[in-house]
């Protein structure tokens, strides 16, 4: 693709930054998810399906993908500069996130160009929601144990078994879907396959699970001899390990190629340093307490970091060293961060911090306490902290196996 001129950047940018001003919707009366793990109820499913379709058809959203599905055809930076203005301007979510940043990209990658052209548009208007189907009940971790059981019959293959924790299990149209297709083989990881499920079918049943705040955002996802055709696999019948590798490339932000857009709105960081000074502590401002205050520097140089790694991974020369550092390592401290700075928000609040949402005494309306509470999910999500460690440990340090 030819070079872009910074008038068209400039050009683009202003356009963009207008449409969002004008387009952004009102703050609903009803409580919005911080994250598309947390889309609970069926008012803010249709108010953030209809978001991103507004989004995707003024061409804000998968402007980067290809035409031909669906996508703008454009260059990467200009998908940058509208999900820029899409910030700026507050908009809320994109609500299929696993289908604009991980199912899309990977069938984009690896799918047959008939399951581009089946998928992908319906992944960027929201017509389609996208789940995921790899953690079980007593395999999360160890993803590579999972025992749902997929057997071929003629055309199609039957599915038994049960998934967990299948964020918005409940609206999805189609389930990314690892399952055991050869229970004798040697190695467990040979005998998986992946499918692009259909959850509309016969035999398909969600049971939503609630949060620890009290909202709802994930099923568990019962199979009982559902099929779905032998076209949705994916990869091959015995390669399923290595198509979820891909996807957790992807899901986990190793990978670029996501559609555009973000999926998580935490409360500005800039905003802790002004909580601090309002917040009270022991009588006085949280801000005059020096152990706040060196917290607070500690994860703003931190954030600040995170910032300028982002930059750095553009630049070849500066991680030609290590060049699995940065993607490996983005998603671990990432949400470790977020994690770590509500927590001091809390903290800030002393005995505040126990307000929740709808209490008048609370700060902010609560929104460090629930921000909190649901920034452990992204710590878990795509894979714990300690499997994340583990991944770095081997594949960047070079460190033997435990
Ligand atoms: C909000 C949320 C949304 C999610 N959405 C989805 C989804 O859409 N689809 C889906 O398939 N899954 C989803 N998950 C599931 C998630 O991927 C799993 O919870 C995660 O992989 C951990 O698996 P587990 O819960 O079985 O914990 P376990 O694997 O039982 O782990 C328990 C503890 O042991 C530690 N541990 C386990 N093995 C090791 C090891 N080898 N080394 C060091 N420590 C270890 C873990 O870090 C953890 O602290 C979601 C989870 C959350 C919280």
């Amino acid at each position: 693709m030819s070079e872009i001129s910074q008038k068209e950047l400039d050009g683009f940018r202003a356009d963009a930054r207008a449409w969002f001003s004008e387009n952004v919707p009102a703050k609903p009366e009803f409580m919005m998810p911080l994250t598309f793990m947390e889309v609970g109820t069926d008012q803010q499913f249709d108010f953030l399906r209809g978001w991103q379709k507004k989004v995707y058809e003024a061409g804000y959203l998968g402007a980067a993908w290809p035409k031909k599905y669906g996508g703008g055809g454009l260059a990467q930076a200009l998908q940058d500069i509208a999900t820029q203005e899409m910030y700026r301007a507050g908009g809320p979510i994109m609500l299929n996130a696993i289908g604009l940043n991980w199912a899309g990209p990977l069938i984009l990658d690896m799918g047959t160009d008939e399951q581009r052209n089946q998928y992908i548009k319906g992944i960027l208007s929201a017509e389609d929601i996208w789940c995921q189907g790899f953690s079980e009940p007593d395999h999360g971790s160890d993803l590579g144990a999972a025992q749902t059981r997929a057997v071929r019959d003629g055309d199609d293959y039957v599915i038994n078994g049960s998934k967990i924790w299948t964020t918005q299990g409940n609206y999805a149209k189609y389930m990314i879907l690892l399952a055991r297709t050869n229970p004798d083989a040697q190695r467990k990881y040979d005998g998986l396959s992946f499918f692009l499920a259909p959850m509309t079918v016969p035999g398909v049943d969600t049971v939503p699970i609630r949060k620890l705040t009290g909202e709802y955002g994930f099923t568990q996802t019962f199979f009982t001899d559902a099929r779905i055709p032998a076209t949705t696999l994916m990869g091959g019948e015995g390669k399923g390990w290595q198509v979820a590798m891909r996807t957790l490339e992807y899901e986990r932000g190793a990978r670029g190629g996501q559609a555009g857009g973000y999926v998580m709105v935490y409360p500005d960081v800039s905003k802790v340093v002004d909580l601090a000074k309002r917040a009270m502590r022991n009588g006085r401002p949280a801000f005059d307490d020096p152990a706040i205050r060196e917290r607070l520097v500690k994860l703003l140089t931190t954030y600040r970091g995170l910032k300028l790694n982002s930059t750095r991974a553009l630049i070849a020369p500066l991680v030609r060293d290590r060049p699995l550092s940065l993607p490996l390592s983005a998603k671990l401290v990432r949400s470790e961060f977020y994690r770590e700075i509500n927590q001091l928000a809390m903290a800030m609040q002393g005995p505040h911090g126990a307000y929740y949402v709808g209490e008048p005494e609370a700060y902010d309306d609560a929104i460090w306490q629930r921000s909190y509470l649901n920034s452990f999910s992204a710590t878990i999500g795509g894979g714990t902290s300690q499997i994340q460690h583990n991944i770095i440990g081997e594949h960047v340090l070079g460190l033997p196996k435990s």
